[in-house]
């Protein structure tokens, strides 16, 4: 099968003690400790294939492009990839994406040859401490698709049924063209409903949610903050164009925080009352928790949905005055999936109108260049064409 393939050299840095169990497997730990000169290809890779009785064969359909995608084809002033998160190489990259199912194993009951289903990429052990208090998205021994097993930009990919969620529902509302894009949205979405609905418990129907940043996840927050019974919505990006999206998804007012104080402007909109949940998807702590800090409302919530590579203070004496506190999040597993596929379902989330390009797996190396300029929302790559939306088929 082909995909769009990341490679590397496989050189520690110096003081990285490589483990007997990363020698074995090739998956590291930090993939900005071992792996060096990333480089990525569209390039062949040994065909996807079933091997236990619960396992799905899917034809991939689409696959979003991510920002920690960008992480593995970037690297340091040593050259060392970007990304500090678990690798393997070579790996097709993609973990947001849809399919078809095409062949599925002797002990398979959630899905049929023919359904289309949206893919959850994360594989959980199912054995260590945090799978066993439920938040497998936090598992110690996680293999990924698209980081450490091949992703949803290959043409094919093989899952365990338990990773496949039926987009029939989905189709049935919007049509099978609309299902296969909106399941590539459900990862990315899944991860700003488990840290707004899993993590933090929610809000409360009316209340005042401020979302940080309108990337995809701060977008779906955005969405979901709405289809959520929020009163108000108010986005915050420097981005026009991303802004204009916010609007389009749901956001009540937004604001441009390098033309002024966000936190002021926050406390002006709610007649400085204070927001009650306080998105952060920017990845960009620093800037954004001290804006926060002093607009959140008594009782408020703060939910960290993006990955700060630096540490960031935080005034905690004012969040303690305000009994208010913080929650975080990483990754989709644990509930998302079926919550964000039921919303779309229902018509009471779209989140496709965040979808600002979509490549060939072709030209998926001019996919991730565009990605890469920080322009567009979300970036889908299709592995056999921009036009193959196969046919759900029933049997
Ligand atoms: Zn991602
Ligand atoms: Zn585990």
């Amino acid at each position: 099968m082909r995909g769009l393939v990341v490679s590397a050299d496989w050189k520690p840095k110096a003081g990285y003690q490589v483990t007997a169990e990363e020698e074995m497997s090739g998956r590291v730990r930090l993939a900005n400790m071992v792996l060096h000169n990333p480089t990525l290809s569209v390039a062949d890779r040994p065909d996807a294939q079933l091997s236990g009785e619960h396992d799905v064969l899917i034809r991939n359909v689409t696959s979003g492009i991510c920002g920690s995608d960008l992480h593995m084809v970037t690297s340091d002033e040593d050259g060392y990839m970007d990304l500090p998160a678990p690798f393997r190489v070579p790996v097709a990259l993609g973990h947001e994406n849809s399919g078809q199912v095409v062949e599925v194993g002797s002990a398979v009951t959630r899905v049929r040859p023919g359904d289309l289903v949206a893919v959850e990429a994360q594989v959980e052990c199912g054995t260590c401490r945090a799978c066993l208090r439920g938040l497998t998205a936090a598992c110690e021994r996680l293999w990924d698709r698209g980081f450490t097993l091949d992703g949803g930009t290959a043409t094919m990919s093989v899952a365990h049924e338990r990773h496949c969620w039926p987009l029939t529902a989905v189709a049935d509302r919007h049509g099978e063209r609309k299902a296969y894009d909106i399941g590539a949205l459900i990862e990315p979405s899944s991860v700003a409903y488990n840290g707004m609905v899993n993590r933090a418990g929610g809000f409360r129907p009316g209340d005042t949610v401020a979302v940080f940043g309108a990337g995809p996840i701060g977008l779906a927050a955005v969405g979901l903050a709405n289809a959520l019974g929020a009163g108000r919505v108010l986005a915050l990006d420097p981005s026009a164009s991303k802004r204009e999206i916010a609007s389009a998804l749901g956001a009540t007012e937004t604001f441009d925080p390098t033309a002024g104080e966000a936190g002021q402007w926050l406390l002006d909109r709610t007649g400085g009352a204070g927001v009650d949940m306080a998105l952060d998807a920017t990845g960009a702590g620093r800037i954004v928790m001290p804006a926060i800090v002093p607009a959140i409302a008594v009782g408020g919530k703060i939910v960290s949905l993006g990955a700060n590579m630096a540490p960031v203070e935080v005034d905690t004496i004012k969040l303690m005055f305000r009994a208010a506190s913080i929650y975080f999040t990483l990754g989709h597993l644990g509930g998302g999936f079926p919550a964000v596929i039921a919303l779309h379902a229902a018509g009471k989330l779209d989140l496709t109108k965040m979808i600002t390009g979509r490549f060939a797996l072709d030209d998926g190396v001019a996919a991730m260049e565009r990605a890469l300029k920080g322009q567009d929302a979300k970036i889908l790559i299709h592995p056999h064409g921009v036009d193959a939306y196969p046919k759900a088929v029933s049997q």
